[in-house]
């Protein structure tokens, strides 16, 4: 059976203790290959690859690091069909969202980030009349820590590391147990595109034993998490005594807001989208959709209409809108909420139940479903389901909705569809949200900040503020 190893001071090795988990293919339910269960140990070896890489690294030429990234960006486009395919195994989603998205974006963020160094500059402040001139010095922070989920493997993974890397620091990143296979086939890349060894070191393993052990590392300087506001809290804890600097993406339970003026068929073509691309699993998707009353029943029923042709089935058919969901366990906590909902006096208008794939009988399948709740309070409105369930509920006012928009923990994006200029202004200012997308979503330029207020999470990715997060600012002030 393939092997995941981990990847330490740029080659393949065995965690130290010899230990494997098993890696399932959620499109089928079979076990396909074994995980490095990596602990403190493995952690603690590829830290000291790291900081020995670090004097070096630092010190390169922003052209050179640069030219690395873009390398990097080039040979994930070359492999772009095998490491699609790679996703959509080991995450169940489908081969065409992993081909036009996951593994696209991932090369554009090595593209981003190796073009972004070479145009971040720093700060000088001249002060007239002190006869001083201050200048503020960008420098790397040594060796970081990059954890992240398993719902986008490879882009959410390479996200972090390359402006980690093309800032001049040396990493020991954790891709989710749940979906290690891309985060392993980057190690291979990295060492073709020339990136010197231990500027990046991958251990794999669960979150308790490996994770835990980079964020308990005296030494390591930073952690950029991105997973559940549940771990980010038990991250933050750990961290913040030992005054690492943190930048936490968590979770969200995202309002998409629809006026009657808006454009209709292109909200209702994008909200299908919005509510089960991915299974549902993307932190942005809009699980909470509130509807003007005028066109309440309208949209139930269009909307309704559209998901039910959506197609549920094996990842690999060119056909498929839906793939399986990534796991047992995920696939038992999201029928869970379908039974929360039944309780709470929610209406199943469509879905809810698991769909058994002819010749994948023991894949983690579920339809796309529609609740209309009761009010805005119950569960299902407030916790985050993370899978293709979503809820419906009519409005009268921009008070009311606003107030239910906001109305949660949580307060990553939102999504506005309307057409009155003067409401989209007022509204986007009043949502409690780190991301608003009006009339669009999932519409992203990576030079803007991302990331959520509230429980969504703490500090912004993205463009110079990824760069900003990365290096540690020193003011130095000469008089002259
Ligand atoms: P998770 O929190 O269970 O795990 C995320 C990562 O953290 C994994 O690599 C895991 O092994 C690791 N981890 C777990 N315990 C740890 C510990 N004690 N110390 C260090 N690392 C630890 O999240 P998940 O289930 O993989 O992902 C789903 C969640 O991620 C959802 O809540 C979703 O909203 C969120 N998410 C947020 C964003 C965003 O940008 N805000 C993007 C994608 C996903």
């Amino acid at each position: 059976m393939q092997k995941i190893k981990n990847y330490i001071n740029g080659a393949y090795c065995d965690p130290i203790a010899s230990k494997w988990l098993d890696n399932y293919n959620p499109s089928n339910g079979s076990i396909y290959s074994e995980i490095a269960d990596s602990n403190v140990d493995d952690v603690a070896v590829a830290y000291k690859a790291a900081s020995e890489a670090f004097p070096s690294w630092s010190n390169t030429t922003l052209e050179k690091r640069s030219r690395i990234l873009l390398d990097i960006a080039n040979l994930i486009d070359e492999k772009l069909l095998p490491l699609a395919e790679a996703e959509a195994k080991d995450n169940g989603k489908p081969l065409s969202l992993a081909l036009a998205v996951d593994i696209p974006r991932a090369s554009s963020n090595f593209r981003f980030f190796g073009n972004a160094i070479t145009q971040f500059a720093s700060e000088a402040h001249e002060s007239p009349g002190l006869n001083t001139m201050n200048f503020t010095l960008r420098q790397p922070l040594g060796v970081v820590g990059c954890i992240s989920p398993w719902n986008l493997p490879l882009y959410l993974f390479t996200w972090k590391i390359a402006p980690a890397i093309a800032a001049g620091n040396t990493v020991v990143a954790k891709p989710s147990e749940v979906t290690p296979m891309t985060a392993y086939l980057l190690g291979e890349i990295c060492t073709e595109a020339g990136l010197p060894k231990g500027v990046l070191n991958i251990v794999h393993g669960t979150g308790p034993s490996a994770g835990q052990a980079i964020v308990e590392h005296p030494n390591i300087k930073a952690i950029s998490f991105t997973g559940g506001t549940k771990t980010g809290e038990h991250i933050a804890r750990t961290a913040a005594p030992m005054f690492k600097k943190l930048s936490l993406e968590l979770g969200g339970k995202n309002p998409n807001i629809i006026f009657a003026d808006c454009n209709y068929q292109k909200m209702l073509e994008i909200t299908v989208r919005s509510s089960f691309a991915n299974q549902g699993q993307i932190c942005l998707c809009g699980s909470r959709i509130f509807i003007e009353r005028s066109i309440y029943d309208k949209f139930k029923t269009d909307f309704i209409n559209k998901v039910s042709s959506l197609k549920i089935g094996d990842p690999f058919n060119a056909e498929t809108n839906l793939g399986a969901l990534v796991s047992k366990s995920h696939l038992e906590k999201v029928q869970s909420y379908i039974s929360i909902a039944e309780k709470e006096g929610g209406k199943i208008l469509f879905g809810g139940k698991q769909v058994i794939v002819k010749g994948l009988e023991n894949g983690y399948y579920l339809q796309p479903t529609i609740i209309e709740v009761p009010d805005d309070q119950c569960r299902v409105n407030q916790e985050e389901i993370f899978g293709p369930v979503v809820t419906l509920l009519p409005f009268d006012t921009e008070e009311e909705v606003l107030k239910m928009a906001n109305g949660t923990k949580y307060g990553l994006s939102a999504t506005l569809w309307t057409n009155n200029l003067d409401r989209t202004m007022r509204i986007s200012k009043q949502l409690e949200a780190g991301i608003v997308w009006v009339n669009t979503w999932l519409n992203r330029d990576l030079r803007t900040p991302f990331g959520g207020t509230k429980d969504s999470g703490m500090g912004r990715e993205g463009g110079f503020e990824a760069l900003r997060f990365f290096t540690e600012p020193k003011n130095i002030c000469i008089q002259y």
